[in-house]
This record gives structure tokens, sequence and C-alpha cells, in this order.
């Protein structure tokens, strides 16, 4: 099969944000953003973000002000530069410590109660502008990892913020920690004008067929975890890997490599502990998924983008 291109770019990326990198470590520089009003910031509650819209069935993510933002920010949870958008620069903190951070927001046209609300990003992700969406995923994965590193893995010392909330030193061994992200292989695997897809009982919906997908262990190539994720799920045995694309899935700290790959056995023998049911299918069923009992993968997952660009290759 010739190599087949990405058709747009996934959900969560193209954020519009210059990472800005270079001022991270600029403490006066850092000082100086996070004391102006102009700053834009990005509320995280509980792996939750902040919305308004949504009743509307529009919605948008809420960036506050710094002055909107004061009382949130006095909770004194962590907090991170996460780059500049038209040259404002744009932080996240994370509020998670108060148990309902809406009366902490002011009234005012934006916010008036009832209008903006912390939801999962997952469940709103699909609806949103992508450049918002993009910046929600980043803030999300960021608290995620700082909520969670405050103490150090080497020596169990307590840890502090560097370079703008990206990373954390130990105040006993020095060590030094910057944000984990779980690379994850995603991958379609087709034999003959027909996908292996397969259901887990995990799987949110009882019809949803989907791309076999795992993490990638140590000492792995990205192929080679390619070909060992399908063999110990389907036992079907993988040729050649094409790379397609990636997404980030900050749900909570993933990466998911796309890869189309090639089978050369067609026999499947599901591994019960990963998978319910796999099937091999043609792209005539595949456009016709309610005529066969199934459903598809969520529309914002790279696991769709690669059924559905399979499916237009043909
Ligand atoms: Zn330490």
């Amino acid at each position: 099969m010739s190599v087949i291109l990405a058709s747009r770019p996934n959900v969560y990326t193209g954020s519009p944000l210059d990472r800005a990198d270079r001022h991270r470590t600029d403490e006066a520089w850092v000082a100086g953003r996070l004391a102006d009003p102009a700053s834009l910031w990005v509320p995280v509650w509980r792996a939750r973000t902040l919305f308004r819209g949504l009743d509307e069935g529009r919605p948008e993510a809420v960036f506050l002000t710094g002055e909107a933002a004061s009382a949130l920010r006095m909770a004194g949870g962590p907090w991170a530069f996460l780059g500049l958008q038209d040259g404002i620069a744009t932080f996240t903190v994370d509020v998670s410590a108060v148990d309902d951070p809406l009366p902490l927001l002011p009234d005012g046209a934006a916010w008036p109660p009832g209008v903006a609300r912390f939801e999962d990003l997952r469940q709103i992700g699909p609806g949103l502008a992508p450049n918002e969406a993009a910046i929600l995923a980043h803030a999300r994965g960021l608290m995620h990892w700082r909520i969670r590193h405050g103490f150090c893995g080497v020596c169990g010392g307590r840890c502090e913020p560097r370079s703008a909330g990206h990373a954390m030193a130990c105040t006993q061994c020095k060590a030094q920690h910057f944000p984990r992200t779980d690379p994850a292989v995603i991958m379609l695997v087709h034999r003959g004008g027909r996908a292996l897809l397969g259901h887990s009982t995990r799987f949110p919906k009882v019809t949803m067929y989907s791309t076999l997908a795992g993490f990638v262990e140590p000492g792995e190539s990205l192929e080679e975890a390619v070909a060992r994720e399908v063999l110990e799920e389907s036992a079907i045995r993988v040729g050649q890997v094409r790379y397609h694309s990636s997404q980030p899935w900050p749900f909570p700290s993933s990466i998911m490599l796309g890869f189309y790959a090639e089978g050369l056995t067609e026999e499947i023998t599901i591994d019960p502990n990963e998978l319910q049911d796999a099937r091999w299918f043609s792209r005539a069923e595949l456009r016709d998924p309610d005529a066969q009992g199934i459903s598809l993968p969520r529309r914002d997952s790279i696991a769709r983008r690669l059924i559905e660009d399979w499916i237009a290759h043909a």
C-alpha cells in the first residue's frame, strides 16, 4: 500500500501559542507578566477547564484576565507560563484545592452565575475551535504533571517549580524533573482491502470498534511496539509499518502516535484481557457502520482519523 497522508490536523494540535521557552528562566520577565492585568489565565480545576456557551451548543474556552483570575491564583495552586498569543502572556493555574472555584470569579458579562462552568475537555473538545482546544489540552496536561510531582521520585524530598512552571527541582538532592508524556502507538492493520478493528470492554460504547493501541515500553522502537501490541492483542503478525500522524492526548498524559501496519497473517486470536472481539472489515462495511451493528471511535480521535483516511485511500 502506498503512503496514506494525514487528511487534516488532528484535534488538540495547532496551538496558536508561541511557547517562548526563551523567557521561562528570565525571572524578572515572568514576574512582570504575572503582574500584568492584560495577561490571560486558563484555570484548571480537578482536570476540568472552564467553558461558556455550553447550553447554547457553542462552547468557548474562557480565558480570564489577570484581574479576574486573582482570587483563583490566591488559592495557591501550581501555575505555569504556557506561551505568548499575539504578544500577550498566557498562563495556567490549577485550582483543585478549592471545592467550588466559580464563586471566586468576578460577576460580569462574561460569566454571570450559571453561564461558565468547569467541564471535561474530552467531552467538549470536538465542538471547540481547534486553537482553543489545543491551549486547554496543553494547560490540562501540564497541570496534571505539576500536581503529581510535588515530591522527588529519587529521594522523596520536596520539589520546587523552576522555568516558569515547566520543571521541578528537588530541594534535597537537587534532581531536576521535567513534564512527562507517555508515548502510545495506535495502528490500523490492513490486509487485502480489509482493516482490523477490535472491541474492548473498556470502550465507552458496547458497539464501538477501533484500531488497536498500546503503550511503548522501555527499549522498544515505535515499529516494534506496533508489532508487539498487534501480536499480543490479536495474534496477527505485521510487516511494514508506516507513520501517519500524532495527536497530543493529555487525558492524562499521552501522545498518540498513529501508524498503518501491513498484516502478514489473517487468523485472529484475541487476548481476552485486552479485547472482547476483533474482526476484519472492508471499506464498504466501514462506510456504513450502522449496517454492521457497530460504531466507530469519536470524531476527535486519531483512531477515527486513521480509519477515515484509510477508507478514503481506496
Ligand atoms: Zn530528590
